[in-house]
């Protein structure tokens, strides 16, 4: 299921810009059909977020790698927004191991009723149980892609706020925990998102929209229209794809309906938040040894971020 077909993969670039016969067409030639565009979003700044996260090793709940990334982010973002809100909680797993968990909410005009919200996962899996050979199955993900990216579309748009302040609210969310335990059986994943959907900042707290980024950065992205997404908030899937379309990427935001992902959305719809998800699940080393910083696109990052500032300067 998460194979893109060659026909897809033909159709996108069909569709784009550079429209060429793409038979024969390298990797390479593919990825330079895609242009990162100029603007506000510092497309280098956030390839080197991801670097520095990285750099730090896994981020797995408990671990000292996990503590320093934590406090350089709370570090990072109190250089930036207006208000730092960190959740600090300890979460027992189903096999009673106690892990220290922290979110962090950085908030730009905390006062403003008209709002975005926009989150990322911090953490990363501490196994990579999709590598077949069970000794590198053991070992963590670097998540560069996976966490990594994400985090860094959020840095780059606190960047962009912090130059230039926009006119609504901005919530930039960093969760924790999401990729700790077992997806197949929902257990300790999402810890942070569900945390935030029981602790809201506010009891009225209603964004007008918000986005999940995550799994962005990979060098030929192609973001189909996640299932959840539809079902929950079609109105944001169509706001955030025509935004895309507008700036020129609709080969990258693909019109196609995508298959349902469980990820940090789920809890926030769970309590009628309007968030959609934009992943791209088609990566090659997604829970794998290999997802480090040489698989991530600067020029991917630059087209998400341009995508997540615009969002915010059109509200
Ligand atoms: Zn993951």
């Amino acid at each position: 299921m998460r194979l893109r077909s060659a026909s897809l993969l033909s159709l996108a670039f069909m569709l784009s810009a550079a429209a060429v016969a793409c038979g024969g067409a390298d990797v390479a030639a593919r990825e330079s059909a895609i242009v990162a565009p100029p603007g506000e979003f510092d497309a280098a700044a956030a390839l080197e977020y991801v670097r520095k996260q990285v750099a730090f090793g896994p981020r797995i709940p408990g671990t000292a790698a996990h503590r320093a990334m934590g406090d350089w982010l709370v570090a990072e973002l109190r250089r930036r927004a207006d208000t730092v809100v960190v959740q600090e909680w300890v979460h027992t797993t189903a096999d009673g191991q106690r892990l220290p968990m922290r979110n962090v909410l950085a908030r730009f005009r905390r006062e403003a009723a008209n709002r975005v919200l926009y989150l990322a996962h911090w953490d990363t899996r501490p196994i990579s149980d999709r590598e077949t050979d069970p000794a590198l199955a053991a070992r963590p993900v670097p998540g560069a892609n996976d966490g990594g990216s994400g985090v860094a579309i959020l840095l780059g748009v606190a960047d962009a706020l912090k130059k230039s302040p926009s006119a609504v609210g901005v919530d930039l969310l960093f969760v924790d925990g999401e990729d700790w335990g077992s997806f197949d059986t929902g257990t300790d994943v999402l810890i942070g998102s569900k945390y935030f959907a029981e602790h809201l900042p506010d009891a009225d707290y209603r964004p007008v929209f918000g986005v999940l980024w995550d799994m962005v950065g990979d060098s030929i992205p192609v973001f189909e229209q996640e299932a959840y997404s539809v079902q929950a908030a079609p109105e944001v899937v169509q706001r955030v794809w025509l935004t895309a379309q507008r700036l020129g990427h609709g080969a990258v935001f693909s019109s196609r309906a995508g298959i349902e992902i469980t990820d940090d959305h789920l809890p926030l719809h769970a309590v009628g938040l309007r968030v959609i998800n934009v992943i791209d699940l088609d990566y090659p080393w997604h829970h794998r040894t290999g997802d480090t910083p040489d698989k991530v696109s600067a020029k991917t990052l630059g087209i998400v971020g341009s995508v997540a500032i615009a969002l915010i300067r059109d509200l």
